[in-house]
């Protein structure tokens, strides 16, 4: 098991309903020395991609992506949700169905902060059936940049994200891919890696 496994075997908690919660350390407290842990994995799976910029969505994935980038050295720009759009033509805009919440969400960039110039690692803290993911490749690709990989803490393997986002060709890494997990006995099995 690495680390990330390790740590949601000790502190992760199994709800019904598909839903792991790790929030006593990834996305409500959030454990920095984890995430640098995390970071420095992205590093070394990306070593060899032109990656100039990282994007993520709030909120979660804000945290996790701002150590990720100081071992890339490259700013960060986080998608924001809101429940209507805002059609003033500057920015880009994707439609979002938020599986947490059940409802449909607008995610939204300024295109003065993605353009063709740049070479863009997506990060997330989870992925399940890819819906929040899919949005930001919609918007990558609407900004002319191009997506170098996908770094994600947790996947759902599951769920059909991951098998979506890799038929669609892109390097996606997940530091611990879920195989099932069990409400009753909160017991977790990992995917090898
Ligand atoms: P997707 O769009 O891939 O279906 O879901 C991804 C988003 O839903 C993530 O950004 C995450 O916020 C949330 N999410 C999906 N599954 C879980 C889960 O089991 N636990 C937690 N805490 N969040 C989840």
């Amino acid at each position: 098991m690495n680390f990330l496994e390790e740590r949601i075997k000790k502190d992760g908690i199994v709800k019904e309903g598909n839903v792991l919660k790790v929030d006593s350390f990834l996305n409500h407290q959030m454990d920095i020395e984890l995430f640098d842990q995390m970071g420095a994995e992205y590093k070394k799976r990306f070593a060899d991609k032109p990656i100039n910029k990282i994007l993520t969505i709030e909120a979660s994935g804000i945290g996790i992506a701002c150590i990720a980038a100081q071992h890339f050295h490259v700013p960060v720009v986080f998608a924001k949700k809101s429940q209507s759009i805002n059609l003033d033509g500057e920015m880009y805009v994707a439609e979002v169905e938020s599986f947490t919440h059940k409802c449909k969400n607008h995610v939204i960039v300024s295109q003065k902060f993605l353009g063709p110039e740049d070479h863009v690692l997506i990060i997330d803290d989870f992925l399940a059936n890819g819906c929040a993911l899919q949005g930001l490749i919609q918007i990558v690709q609407s900004a002319g940049a191009t997506v170098e990989g996908i770094g994600i803490a947790v996947e759902k393997g599951f769920q059909s994200g991951g098998r979506i986002i890799r038929n669609l060709g892109f390097q996606l890494e997940s530091l611990a891919i879920v195989e099932s997990m069990d409400a009753s006995t909160g017991e977790v099995v990992f995917r090898e890696q």
